[in-house]
């Protein structure tokens, strides 16, 4: 099918992007990577009458490694992403997720932050931004705010972002010294969307202990699930801790509904045994940074 008919506006500044979703408010819609909405638009999903490009905004083309932690820009994308080494060094999980995000040809196209806005359940990046305790960075006509990833996501496909604002950035904190991170999912073939992901970010004390321990899910609730892992972990060794235990603890927390690819049963199941492997993962993580960094 093709789209319904649309205007299409192509501005070249960030503030031009600005007056034009000001003007056009509810009918508009931000085209980044377009590997969301164009189907959307060819299904008819989504029928906006005016269409704001964002591909000229180069301002946004950015990742940045910051103090605390890796800035990425509107503009950058998966790909982009995923191969910075300053990026990987300071927040792993990130090229951890995006490697599991669809194929070569997706990633060299849709954009990290179209993806968070994007707030599709299935997706890996709103569970890694919500696990390190993120941030998004929205710009309109009227001003900017920051919106923490707990306020951010608020159903599927529902993100915090009013009409008339833009995304100009995600931010992804760097995890404290000790730390270590895995993602590990379950799909039907490599590059679809899970029909479950976990990503783990453990804190190893300096005896190489469990300090804290953490996971989101994906593909498990309507918005990424966070459980907290510690109390089956805490305190034991990074090689040998109660990985099981932490499963179970995700089990517990999920809320998974069936679908033609998986009983909610089956997504309940998966969730403990892919927690438990993320988990163990993770520490095993923490634990080689750890011993390298000494
Ligand atoms: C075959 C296929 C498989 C895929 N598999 C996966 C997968 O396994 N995991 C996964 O996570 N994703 C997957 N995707 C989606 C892909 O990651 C998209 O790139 C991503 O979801 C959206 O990024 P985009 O830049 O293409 O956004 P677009 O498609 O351009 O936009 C998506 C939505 O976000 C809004 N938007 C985008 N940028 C902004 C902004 N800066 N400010 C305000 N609103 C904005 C748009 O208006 C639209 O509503 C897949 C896509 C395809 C086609």
């Amino acid at each position: 099918m093709k789209p319904p008919v649309f205007a299409y506006h192509r501005p070249e500044t960030v503030a031009e992007a600005l007056d034009v979703l000001a003007e056009v408010g509810h009918d508009g819609k931000v085209l980044a990577g377009g590997q969301s909405l164009v189907p959307l638009l060819n299904m008819r999903l989504a029928a906006p009458a005016h269409l704001v490009d964002v591909n000229r905004l180069a301002e946004l083309d950015v990742v940045a490694r910051e103090p605390d932690g890796v800035r990425v820009g509107a503009l950058a994308r998966h790909a982009r992403v995923e191969d910075d080494q300053a990026a990987a060094g300071a927040v792993p999980l990130l090229g951890q997720a995006i490697a599991d995000i669809a194929h070569t040809a997706i990633r060299n196209r849709g954009t990290v932050v179209g993806s968070l806005v994007h707030a599709d359940p299935a997706a890996e990046l709103p569970a890694v931004l919500a696990l390190l305790g993120g941030t998004m960075e929205l710009a309109s006509a009227g001003g900017s705010r920051r919106v923490a990833a707990a306020d951010f996501f608020l159903g599927p496909l529902e993100s915090a972002v009013r009409p008339g604002e833009l995304a100009t950035a995600a931010v992804f904190p760097a995890p404290p010294a000790g730390s270590g991170s895995a993602w590990v999912e379950v799909a039907r073939r490599h590059g679809d969307y899970a029909v479950c992901g976990v990503g783990a970010l453990v804190t190893l004390d300096q005896g190489l202990r469990v300090g804290s321990a953490r996971a989101a899910l994906i593909s498990a609730g309507p918005v990424p699930v966070p459980v907290d892992l510690t109390d089956a972990l805490g305190g034991q060794p990074h090689d040998a801790a109660d990985w099981a235990g932490a499963g179970r603890l995700a089990a517990a927390a999920v809320d998974p509904e069936a679908d033609i690819h998986a009983s909610a049963a089956y997504r309940r199941h998966l969730a403990g045994v892919l927690t438990a492997r993320a988990a163990r993962a993770a520490a095993a993580h923490a634990a080689s940074r750890l011993e390298g960094a000494a």
